[in-house]
């Protein structure tokens, strides 16, 4: 059955995957309509449409175009961020697998805009599969035209090449992602300046995820009106919601995976009618809100409604990536930071001490803490430096940092009492305590 309002095409059409089926499901007409406006216009309505990236900052994506200098003399470049690595997250995954093209024409349409003639897509390296589907779709744009010397029209080039990452999770930072890009090691950058200005080989660069990419075709061939009727508004006085998300669901329900919902979905909605309710009949207990990087939700917070106001509702850093994991009450949390503490230990590019150091510290302080070898001094020490990590930006280079901290503080303040069952009491060592002389 088709669904309505549907922003990703093979959501509603069989068969898109073929450049064929693409374009009789309506394919290109986003760029058509585009190469119809100056890049500036094209620039404002990405603008006036209001959408936010999809990758998990949620930064808007025409404020970003609009960074870019028009008179660097320098060659302007897109890179589409398909670097999907965060735990729990396969929303991207979907679109290159089933729906190629409209990633295509996304980046099509974002590079006319701000005028780049050669755009990259950069790929996780596990993503085998769907760099051949992506590899064949490129090709298949090339035979037909629709990239290669006349793409823009007559005289106008414009093709894509194709980058496969080595399969390290810090390259899905753009800056990171930009060095592996160049063929050097993938470590994030120093901001600024930031890639707007000086991106791909110190070129003005436009970084953008998947799923953000693919709904700019939509967008323009569709308008902002019928773009704008999809999510929703803020109810806290930040920036709108507008539009269809992917929310890739993991974890403790009857019926995982990628659902398209309007963004401000109740997560019980998402859960109860998408995922057809918790596995086993069992009771909500918390969930990785979007992503490990952005937190964890509370046992309370089971109607948190999906939307980039996320963060300020309910403690977590914010939407990220809209794919969240879901525990059930049997869960052991203590163990569930643990293994996110091993994943940020591992993922540490290791240039800024207190990430390398702090990710280390946290493993090794949940870990005593789940053999119920340590103390409640180790559990306020667990979340100093865990504080001590999230002061960036000022501290480390990137965020990864912070995202160590959002994930363990918003984990131990929620299930305190489960962290507290397993810690013994802090007594003073006999050793340290002062003798006292007698006058
Ligand atoms: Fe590397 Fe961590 Fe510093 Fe980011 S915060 S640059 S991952 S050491």
């Amino acid at each position: 059955m088709p669904i309505l309002n549907s922003v990703y095409r093979h959501r509603e059409f069989q068969d898109v995957a073929t450049l064929t089926g693409y374009e009789r499901a309506g394919g290109w007409n986003g760029l058509k309509a585009t190469l119809e406006m100056t890049p500036d216009d094209a620039l404002y309505a990405f603008h006036r449409s209001g959408l936010r990236g999809r990758g998990g900052a949620g930064f808007p994506m025409g404020r970003k175009a609009s960074f870019l200098p028009k008179d660097s003399g320098k060659q302007t470049y897109v890179v589409c961020n398909a670097d999907e690595s965060e735990p729990g997250t396969f929303k991207d995954r979907e679109i290159i697998e089933k729906n190629p093209f409209q990633l295509i024409e996304g980046v099509a349409i974002a590079s006319y805009a701000v005028g780049c003639e050669r755009a990259y897509i950069y790929i996780r390296g596990e993503y085998g599969m769907q760099a051949e589907v992506l590899a064949g779709a490129i090709t298949a744009c090339r035979e037909a035209g629709r990239l290669g010397a006349d793409a823009f029209g007559p005289g106008k080039p414009f093709d894509i090449t194709l980058y496969r990452g080595a399969g390290a999770y810090i390259c899905g930072e753009e800056t990171a992602l930009l060095e592996s890009l160049e063929g050097k090691r993938g470590q994030p950058r120093l901001k600024p300046p930031f890639p707007a200005v000086a991106g791909l080989y110190g070129s003005p660069t436009l970084i953008n995820n998947v799923e953000t990419l693919a709904a700019v075709s939509p967008i323009v061939d569709r308008g902002l009106a019928w773009w704008k009727g999809l999510g929703c508004e803020s109810t806290i006085g930040g920036a709108p919601s507008y539009g269809m998300k992917l929310m890739g669901v993991s974890g403790h329900v009857n019926r995982p995976g990628v659902f398209e919902c309007d963004l401000g979905i109740p997560l019980k909605d998402l859960v109860e009618k998408h995922c057809l309710g918790m596995r086993g009949g069992k009771k909500f207990k918390g969930a990785i809100a979007g992503g490990v990087s952005m937190g964890v939700l509370g046992t309370d917070q089971y109607d948190a409604p999906m939307d980039f106001d996320i963060g300020r509702r309910c403690d977590v850093m914010g939407l990220g990536t809209a794919c969240p994991t879901i525990f059930d009450e049997d869960t052991d949390m203590v163990a569930v930071a643990r293994n996110i503490a091993r994943f940020f230990k591992n993922e540490s590019c290791g240039q800024c001490t207190p990430c390398r150091e702090g990710a280390g510290w946290i493993y090794k302080l949940i870990s005593r803490i789940e053999r119920s070898d340590a103390t409640t001094k180790d559990l306020d020490l667990l979340l100093e430096i865990a504080g001590s990590m999230g002061l960036s930006p000022g501290t480390t280079i990137c965020g990864l940092a912070d995202g160590n901290n959002w994930a363990i503080r918003t984990i131990v303040n929620k299930f305190r009492g489960e962290f507290e069952a397993r810690v013994k009491p802090y007594a003073v060592p006999v050793s340290t305590i002062p003798l006292t002389v007698a006058r």
